[in-house]
């Protein structure tokens, strides 16, 4: 069967679902995308100028930088304002982007649906069947199913895909980071143009980037060894959130505390998981995974978005030029999992310096922050993150054992 003439279900309509969707589109193939929750919501999050070169390629970085704000460098300082570094958010030819979650997803999911691509939305994955002639069989909690030739899981860190497909493999890990943020105006806060601000407060980590009207995105990580119980933060009302984040960066630099005093609106406290370095295979028979299903990395990273984006434009290629399935998942897997490896050691070094909260460990971070951020400053050094780009219309070979995801590619990647 050519790969023209397969339909894909997509489960998840995150970031990689709608992208992927959108790729395969334009390959001439068939997809469909079912949903579990009916609205988007979430924080706002830093896309990366690799993941804006995906959005370039589907036509949409313009709207993201309207809706969003550009963002090409970051700064860090400790709580006493100690400047310990910074570096570039910028490669390539391209600015990253800060830009609210939900309007990003929907800006990928709208395109879709403009372009005739169904998303049907309400239906969570229950269970997945492959029939004796091949098909693939998704039940839904509502009671209801829906067929195809090939389903891929694109249904976030906690996918259900990933669990039928994988029942041994453990689940995503809670990194010891407990999130919120928020959205001020009103406030005049002086930053350089197009920066991030990042501190490492006394008690917890604290980021924020001033847009050029003065809006302000702001997000907080506070660690916390063990695992919060769930529906422990059930209830907690925007004013008694914003006071107890008021009370942990009491003894930090003022402008945390003023942002926050007065913010519009923060968010209720979700935790940060990850998988496991070394998840099993991210496909079996006719199904796979993209995205945080396949890879979840630390948010630390800044990167996951952008996976879940350079992860549909590299599976949809591959679905356009190899036939054969088997093959097809193979090359795709391998094209990608060296790269999101290396992203998810990016998040854990990331996530280490979050976590170090004693006296001792924030002399020690501070200290040598300077010499190791100093090293990371320099564009060769972040150059593999930020100027990877897939070129669409080059053709893919099926990988074969030994070939590298540079080689494989070719022209394809400018690294
Ligand atoms: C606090 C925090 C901050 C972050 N900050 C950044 C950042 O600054 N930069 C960055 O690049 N990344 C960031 N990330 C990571 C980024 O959000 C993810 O990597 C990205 O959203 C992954 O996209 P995805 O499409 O794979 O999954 P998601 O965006 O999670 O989408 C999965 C979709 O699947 C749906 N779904 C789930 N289960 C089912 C089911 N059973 N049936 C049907 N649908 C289902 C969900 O409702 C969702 O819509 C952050 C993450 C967190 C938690």
């Amino acid at each position: 069967m050519s790969s023209q003439k397969r339909k894909v279900m997509i489960i998840g309509c995150g970031i990689a679902g709608p992208a992927l969707a959108l790729f395969l589109k334009r390959a001439g193939i068939e997809a469909e995308i079912y949903e579990a929750r009916e609205t988007t919501d979430g924080l706002s999050l830093s896309l990366s100028c690799n993941g804006v070169a995906v959005l370039q390629e589907l036509g949409l970085d313009r709207a993201a930088f309207a809706e969003g704000s550009a963002v090409t460098r970051w700064l860090m300082r400790n709580g006493r304002g100690k400047p310990l570094g910074g570096g570039i958010l910028a490669g390539g030819g391209l600015k990253s982007v800060f830009i609210k979650r939900a309007p990003l997803t929907m800006l990928i999911a709208d395109e879709a649906e403009r372009q005739g691509i169904n998303i049907v939305r309400g239906k969570k994955l229950q269970n997945i069947e492959v029939t004796s002639q091949g098909d693939v069989v998704a039940t839904f909690q509502d009671g209801t199913n829906a067929s195809a030739d090939i389903l891929i899981g694109s249904d976030g860190v906690h996918s259900r895909t990933r669990q039928i497909i994988d029942p041994a493999f453990p689940g995503a890990i809670y990194t010891g980071l407990i999130n919120s943020g928020g959205y001020t105006s009103g406030i005049a806060v002086a930053s350089p143009p197009e920066t991030v601000h990042f501190i490492f407060g006394k008690r917890a980590f604290f980021g924020y980037h001033v847009t050029p009207t003065g809006y302000i995105y702001w997000f907080t990580n506070q660690p916390q060894e063990e695992e919060p119980a769930k529906g422990v933060f059930d209830g907690i009302a925007d004013e008694e959130r914003k006071q107890q984040m008021l009370e942990l960066y009491r003894d930090d630099q003022p402008i945390i505390g003023e942002i926050i005093e007065a913010a519009e609106t923060t968010f209720p406290y979700f935790l940060s998981y990850a998988l496991p370095r070394q998840p099993g295979s991210w496909h079996k028979g006719p199904i796979a995974l993209i995205g945080d299903a396949a890879h979840a990395i630390s948010p630390s990273s800044g990167q996951g978005a952008s996976m879940a984006l350079e992860d549909a434009i590299v599976l949809a290629r591959c679905l356009r030029d190899i036939p054969d399935l088997e093959q097809c998942f193979t090359t795709y897997e391998q094209l990608r999992r060296e790269r999101t490896v290396k992203m998810f050691e990016v998040g854990e070094r990331g996530d280490s310096g979050k976590h170090a909260i004693r006296p001792m460990q924030q002399w020690f971070r501070d200290l040598t922050a300077p010499i190791f951020l100093k090293l990371f400053a320099n564009p060769k050094a972040s150059d593999w993150m930020f100027s990877y780009r897939v070129a669409w219309d080059e053709p893919i070979g099926a990988h074969t054992a030994g070939s590298n995801e540079r080689r494989e590619i070719g022209g394809a990647i400018r690294m």
